[in-house]
C-alpha cells in the first residue's frame, strides 16, 4: 500500500473500506486530511486503572480482568439480545451487559484478558453484584500495539452517519499512527521558527504531522483541560495555521478589490436627493441618514462599492437598500435585491412597490416559485431595461437572468447565502463592469472582529431603532406552564392580537419535527385553543400553500401561527404581539434574537416566552438567562460565541463568516491577531516581488483551503 498522505481518500485507510467511506463522503469527510480536522468535540480520561475490588456504584472506572465466562442471551422481544460476561481481576468479579450486540461473544471469549471503561452500577439481575452497561472494551493482545479505547486518554467524536464514536476513534488512530513525520506544512519555514520562540506558541508541537496526532490523542500526562478546552499546544498550532490562511485569502481578496476602478460613478445631484426623500413614508433615524451617506459616497466614487450594513433586527435596513437602489435607478441603472426565502422576497416585493408606486418606479419580482408563463414576461423585462428593481430568490442567478444593465447589487440576510451565490449575481453586470455591492445582515458581529474577518468589506451599523418601539418582554417558562401560556395566547387574541409559536427543526429527525409541528397545529386547533383561527407553515409545504397562509397571517386571518423556524428570517406583521419558542434551549441565542424580532413591530406591548425543558441544564439556563437580560444583539452575538464553547462554530455559521473549522474567533483572539500581523507580512513579501517560488506552496494550500469559500477562485 502506498503510503498516507493527506490526500489519500478515506476508503484506502485500513479498516475503512468503501461503505464507511460513503458514509464519511456524505458529510463532506473524503480524503484523510478532512477526517483529521474532525476534532474530537471532549476527550475522556480512562488512563487511570481501578481494581474490581475499589469502584463503588456510580463510579467511572478503567478496570483490567480476565473473561471468566460468557452468555449470550435472547430475550422474548424479537430479535432483542443480551450480552453477558463475568470479568475478574482478582480483587473482585465483574458483570458486563451489553444490548444487541451479539457478536461481542466472538470477541470477548473466556479466558481472553480485557480493558474495559464504564460506569459502575448495581446489576439489575443479580443480587448484591456490581455490573457495566455497555462498557468501552478493549482486548488486550501481546503484540505491543497500543490501546485505543481504554488504558488512556480517548478522544470522543462527533457521529458521522451510522458511524459510532468508537469507529472513528479507531479510524483516526490508524491514521495518526500511519501518518509520516514530514506531512506538508503550509507555513513558511521562517515562520514556524519565529513562532516556536514565542508567545503564543511557544513549546508546541514541533511539526504538524505531531499536531495532528495530539489533537486526537493527547500525549501521556497530558493536560486535560487543555485538551478539552481546545487550548492545547496542539490545538493552538493549528488553529493558528487555518487563521493564517483566512488571513492571507482575506487580503488577497482586498487587494484584488483595491485596484478595481470604473469610469462611470453615479451622481447624487439635488434633483435626485429631492425624488428619494419624496418617497419617504418616515423621518430616516440618524442612523440611517449616516449609513446612507456611506453608502451614497461609494456610489459616486470610482472604486466599485464593497459594504457590509449590520443593523439589529428592525432598525429598518430595508429603507436604506431602497433608497441606494433608487439613487442606482435614477442614474440609470437597474438594481436587484436578493433575499433568502420567497416569503421575505415576497414581502420585499410588495413593501417596496407599495412605496414606489406613486413615483412610478417599475419593480419586478422573481422567485423560482413563479411559473414559467409569469417568470417570461419578468425576464424579459430585466433584459430588455424596462425593469429597473428586481426583487427575487436565488432564482436572480439563473443563467437564463441577463440584466439590461446592472449597477447594484443588494443580498438582504447575506449569511443566508455562499459566497459564491453573491458572487454570481455580481458577476451579472454589463462586461468588463463590476456592480456596486451591498450585503446586509441582522447579526452582529463585534466591530473589531468583523474588521479583521471582514477586511475586505467596508462596514456600515446601524445602531439605532426607529422611533416608537416597544420593548419586548421576554419571559422563560418550562413546559409544564404550557396551559398558561395558551390561555394567554387566547387572552392575547381576544384583544385581537397574533402571535407565533415555533418549533425547533432539527436536520437529524427532519420528519419527526415535522409531526411534532403538525400535531402540534391540530391539537391546538381541535382542543387546547379551539375557536382561534390556527395557521401552519414548515418548510415541507409547497410555497405556495406556505405563502397563502403566511399571507392569511400578515392579513390578520390567522391568529396563531404555528411555524418551524422558516419565518426566522425578515418577516414583519406588526400585529403579531406575542413569540412562543418550544424547546428554546434548542437554538442558539443570535437565532432567538432573530425570533424575538418578529414581535414588537407595532404599537402593542409585546412578549417573547422561551419555552424550555425541564429540568434545564445550567449551561442552557445561562443561556437562555442572556435572553431575559438583554435586547442588544451585539452582546446577544458576544455571548453567544462566548457560551456555545468548543465545537463546530455554529456561531460563525450563522453570522455568514467564512466557517471557520477549529478556532473560535472570540476565544482565540490572541491568535486571530497574530496570524493576521503574520500573513501582512507575506502579502507585503510578495507585494515586494518576493523570488518567483517562495510563497508558492502556501498560496497553493491557503487557495486550496479558502478559495472556494471566500470567493478567490478570481484571483490569480
Ligand atoms: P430590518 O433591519 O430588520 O430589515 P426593516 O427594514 O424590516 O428592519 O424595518 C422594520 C420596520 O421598521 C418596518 O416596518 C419599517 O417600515 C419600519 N421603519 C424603518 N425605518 C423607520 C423609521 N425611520 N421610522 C419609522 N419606522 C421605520
Ligand atoms: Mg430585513
Amino acid at each position: 500500500m502506498p503510503p498516507l498522505t493527506l490526500d489519500t481518500p478515506l476508503q484506502y485507510v485500513k479498516g475503512v473500506g468503501p461503505r464507511k467511506a460513503e458514509a464519511l463522503a456524505e458529510k463532506g469527510l473524503k480524503t484523510v486530511e478532512d477526517l483529521l480536522f474532525h476534532l474530537p468535540f471532549r476527550y475522556e480520561d480512562r488512563s487511570r486503572f481501578a481494581t474490581i475490588g475499589s469502584i463503588r456504584p456510580g463510579m467511572k472506572a478503567t478496570v483490567s480482568g480476565t473473561v471468566l465466562s460468557s452468555v449470550l442471551k435472547r430475550t422474548r422481544k424479537r430479535g432483542f439480545t443480551i450480552f453477558e460476561a463475568v470479568v475478574d481481576d482478582g480483587t473482585g468479579g465483574l458483570l458486563l451487559v451489553w444490548f444487541n450486540q451479539p457478536y461481542l461473544r466472538d470477541i470477548l471469549k473466556t479466558g481472553r484478558e480485557v480493558v474495559l471503561y464504564g460506569e459502575a452500577s448495581v446489576s439489575r439481575y443479580r443480587a448484591r453484584s456490581l455490573q457495566m452497561e455497555n462498557p468501552q472494551y478493549e482486548v488486550v493482545t501481546r503484540d505491543g500495539s497500543e490501546a485505543i479505547h481504554t488504558g488512556r486518554v480517548v478522544p470522543i467524536y462527533q457521529r458521522v452517519g451510522d458511524l459510532s464514536p468508537r469507529m472513528l476513534r479507531a479510524i483516526l488512530h490508524q491514521i495518526v499512527s500511519t501518518l509520516p513525520d514530514n506531512v506538508p506544512d503550509p507555513l513558511p519555514e521562517s515562520l514556524r521558527e519565529s513562532l516556536a520562540s514565542s508567545e503564543p506558541l511557544d513549546g508546541g508541537p514541533a511539526t504538524r504531522a505531531q499536531a495532528l496526532r495530539e489533537v486526537h490523542f493527547p500525549p501521556e500526562g497530558a493536560d486535560m483541560e487543555m485538551w478539552q478546552s481546545r487550548a492545547s499546544p496542539a490545538h493552538r498550532r493549528l488553529i493558528f495555521e487555518e487563521f493564517f490562511l483566512l488571513q492571507l485569502a482575506l487580503g488577497l481578496r482586498r487587494e484584488g478589490r483595491r485596484s478595481e476602478v470604473r469610469a462611470d460613478p453615479c451622481v447624487a445631484t439635488p434633483e435626485i436627493r429631492k425624488k428619494l426623500a419624496a418617497v419617504l413614508p418616515y423621518h430616516l433615524t440618524g442612523a440611517q441618514k449616516r449609513v446612507l451617506q456611506e453608502i451614497a459616497d461609494d456610489l459616486t466614487s470610482t472604486r466599485p462599492m464593497s459594504r457590509l450594513l449590520q443593523g439589529d433586527v428592525g432598525s429598518g435596513k430595508t429603507i436604506v437598500a431602497t433608497l441606494a437602489m433608487l439613487l442606482a435607478v435614477e442614474n440609470g441603472r437597474q438594481a436587484a435585491l436578493m433575499a433568502p426565502t420567497e416569503i421575505l422576497a415576497e414581502q420585499h416585493h410588495r413593501g417596496i412597490s407599495a412605496l414606489l408606486e406613486a413615483a412610478r418606479y417599475r419593480v419586478t419580482l422573481l422567485t423560482g416559485a413563479m411559473t414559467a408563463a409569469e417568470r417570461r414576461p419578468a425576464l424579459r423585462a430585466i433584459e430588455q431595461g424596462y425593469t429597473q428593481i428586481v426583487i427575487g430568490t436565488h432564482a436572480l442567478i439563473q443563467e437564463s437572468v441577463d440584466f439590461a444593465r446592472l449597477g447594484l447589487v443588494v443580498v438582504d440576510e447575506q449569511h443566508r447565502f455562499g459566497v459564491s451565490q453573491r458572487a454570481a449575481l455580481r458577476g451579472k453586470g454589463a462586461a468588463g463592469a463590476t456592480p456596486d455591492l451591498l450585503v446586509m445582515t441582522a447579526t452582529p458581529i463585534p466591530r473589531s472582529l468583523a474588521l479583521t474577518l471582514y477586511g475586505d468589506l467596508d462596514l456600515s451599523v446601524l445602531d439605532e431603532m426607529p422611533p416608537g418601539r416597544h420593548p419586548i418582554k421576554t419571559h422563560l417558562r418550562p413546559e409544564s406552564a404550557r396551559p398558561r401560556i395558551y390561555e394567554f395566547l387566547r387572552d392575547q387574541a381576544g384583544k385581537g392580537r397574533q402571535a407565533y409559536i415555533v418549533l425547533p427543526l432539527v436536520e437529524e429527525s427532519e420528519k419527526s419535527d415535522l409531526r411534532a409541528a403538525v400535531e402540534m397545529a391540530e391539537e391546538l386547533r381541535e382542543r387546547t385553543l379551539k375557536g382561534l383561527r390556527i395557521g401552519l407553515v414548515h418548510g415541507r409545504l409547497k410555497p405556495e400553500q406556505r405563502d397563502e397562509t403566511m399571507q392569511r397571517f400578515a392579513a390578520g386571518e390567522v391568529d396563531v401561527l404555528v411555524s418551524t423556524t422558516v419565518i426566522e428570517v425578515g418577516i414583519d406583521v406588526p400585529n403579531a404581539a406575542v413569540m412562543v419558542v418550544e424547546h428554546a434551549e434548542r437554538f442558539g441565542l443570535s437565532q432567538l434574537h432573530q425570533l424575538r424580532g418578529r414581535v414588537g413591530r407595532g404599537p402593542h406591548a409585546s412578549h417573547c416566552i422561551l419555552v424550555h425543558g425541564d429540568p434545564l441544564s445550567e449551561e442552557g439556563a445561562a443561556r437562555l438567562r442572556v435572553m431575559e437580560e438583554s435586547s442588544d444583539g451585539f452582546h446577544i452575538a458576544e455571548k453567544d460565541l462566548e457560551l456555545r464553547g468548543p465545537g463546530e462554530m455554529l456561531g460563525t455559521r450563522q453570522s455568514g463568516l467564512p466557517e471557520i473549522r477549529i478556532g473560535n474567533i472570540i476565544r482565540d483572539h490572541g491568535l486571530l491577531e497574530r496570524a493576521r500581523r503574520e500573513a501582512q507580512a507575506i502579502l507585503e513579501e510578495v507585494r515586494a516581488g518576493a523570488p518567483g517560488a517562495r510563497h508558492r506552496g502556501l498560496l497553493d494550500h491557503m487557495k486550496r483551503q479558502w478559495g472556494e469559500r471566500i470567493g478567490l477562485m478570481d484571483i490569480g
